[in-house]
């Protein structure tokens, strides 16, 4: 099912307080949006705390508070655009006790719901409205008149008219524009978990043993990183992708490579991947084993140096074959760029 303007009505936002705890990517573009689409300044509030993103708020029109307790005793709708992560403890600490038992909640993911990890009162309704696109395309194809495609879902419908307040706001930040599809914090979540642990990995992985296979037949690391994404050959393919759909746009390629490219992809057995991509999906996402574990590194991401998961994982990617030769690449890229 796929919701559009025509779908949703406006009105069932009015007089209502819109509060936006965080206003960093997801929030700065959809609280202008929201505006632009004629909910009054009076009734937009933005909770951060006293920082660059506050004063990024105020210098664009908009009233800041930086007690989240306060912020969420006036909310009617509350959306919670702050990272994944950190949700948990800033919603069930410092929200949810004066949040009111009539307020809607908007997720802009579906993880924490999926997971159980934030506290809603049952009466709540708690909404997802979703963008795929990153905060300044939100707003860029919504000042071009444009929409955006977004997941929409009612996972808690405590007021029983939680789809036309999901509607509604769907339509006030421009994704209702475009259609705004049918989904669920589940399909969201395991759709987004599954590219994350199984599909980009597994590209990664082709990636640097493609690049150590053809380093070791003697091609030199300029013309690999060249060949193989620096040229934005890949960037354009998926951008045809997108356009035209994934098998068609191998009609734009030569004869040769569409040849080689179907008759290749033909011959391939995905047995083992397929294997690979359900253990993922059922034994580490849909179980929430991959959550589990997450949460209990979570703090450490806030660490300096290799006591932080994160910067370890990025010193062994670094040190492959291809992490040494594109750094060599992109500071002479860098360097070419400066001298024209
Ligand atoms: P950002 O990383 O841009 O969030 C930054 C905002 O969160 C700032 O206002 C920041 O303010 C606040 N924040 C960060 N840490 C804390 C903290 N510990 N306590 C209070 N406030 C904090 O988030 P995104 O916009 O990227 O993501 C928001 C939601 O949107 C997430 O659920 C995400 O999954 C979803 N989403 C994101 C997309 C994207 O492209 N990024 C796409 C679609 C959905 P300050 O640091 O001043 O406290």
């Amino acid at each position: 099912k796929i919701y559009y303007d025509s779908d949703a009505d406006l009105g069932v936002l009015e007089n209502k307080q819109i509060v936006f705890l965080g206003f960093g990517n997801q929030g700065a573009a959809q609280a202008q949006n929201l505006r632009d689409s004629g909910i009054p300044n009076d009734n937009i509030l933005i909770a951060n705390r006293e920082d660059s993103y506050a004063v990024d708020a105020r210098s664009k029109g908009f009233r800041v508070e930086h007690d989240f307790a306060n912020a969420g005793a006036v909310a009617d709708v509350l959306f919670l655009l702050i990272p994944d992560q950190v949700q948990p403890r800033v919603f069930n600490e410092q929200v949810a006790p004066t949040l009111r038992e009539t307020a809607t909640i908007v997720i802009a993911s579906g993880y924490n719901v999926f997971y159980k990890l934030l506290n809603f009162h049952p009466k709540q309704d708690v909404v997802m409205v979703a963008p795929r696109m990153i905060g300044s395309s939100v707003r860029s194809l919504y000042e071009k008149e444009k929409g955006f495609p977004c997941f929409v879902s009612v996972e808690q419908d405590g007021s029983g008219t939680g789809l036309a307040t999901a509607l509604a706001l769907s339509r006030a930040i421009g994704a209702t524009r475009a259609g705004a599809i049918a989904s669920s914090a589940r399909e969201e979540t395991a759709m987004d978990l599954f590219a994350e642990q199984a599909l980009w990995p597994n590209i990664i992985m082709l990636f640097r043993e493609a690049f150590s296979v053809l380093k070791e037949a003697g091609c030199s690391d300029e013309a690999l990183c060249y060949e193989m994404w620096m040229s934005k050959e890949p960037a354009e393919i998926f951008e045809r992708a997108a356009e035209d759909g994934f098998i068609q746009q191998l009609k734009h390629h030569s004869t040769v490579s569409q040849f080689g490219q179907l008759s290749g992809a033909r011959a391939l057995d995905g047995a083992a991947a397929r294997e690979h991509f359900k253990d993922i999906l059922n034994n580490q996402i849909l179980n929430g084993k991959f959550c589990k574990e997450f949460s209990k590194i979570e703090a450490d991401l806030e660490k300096e140096g290799l006591e932080n998961p994160l910067n370890e994982l990025y010193r062994t990617a670094e040190e492959s074959e291809l992490g040494q030769a594109e750094k060599r690449m992109t500071r002479a890229a860098i360097a070419r760029h400066a001298i024209t």
